[in-house]
């Protein structure tokens, strides 16, 4: 089964079949132990369970790179919403390009056809 387009914890990259939740957010999701990490981070506590990218072999590493497309995936759709909705609203692609501090032109080349 591909993965590659359906849903993961943008925080820890698990897909939603193995974590007991999955909450949506805008253009992200966080499943139910990162909300309680996150929790225990808010509270004052500490979270020492990701030892970071380097402590993963290549095998893990090529396998979390599915999630990590379908994350960046998912964040570039809710980028190019949010232009579509204000374009609609006839907002410039100058004033965009600014909002995202990059030409007009930059952002017209990349978003214009998906809008
Ligand atoms: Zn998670």
């Amino acid at each position: 089964m591909s993965r590659i387009d359906t849903k993961y914890c943008s925080f820890c990259r698990r897909h939603h079949v193995d974590v007991p939740k999955l909450v949506s957010g805008r253009g992200a999701f966080i499943c139910g132990d990162c909300i309680e990490r996150a929790a225990t981070v808010v509270a004052g506590g500490a979270v020492t369970d990701f030892a970071g990218w380097d402590a993963m072999d290549d095998d893990e590493l090529l396998e979390s790179l599915v999630p990590a497309q379908a994350i960046a995936e998912r964040a570039e759709a809710s980028v190019a919403e949010l232009i579509a909705l204000l374009r609609a609203r006839n907002v410039s692609w100058a004033r965009v390009g600014a909002a995202l501090d990059v030409s007009r032109q930059a952002v017209w080349e990349r978003y214009a056809s998906r809008v």
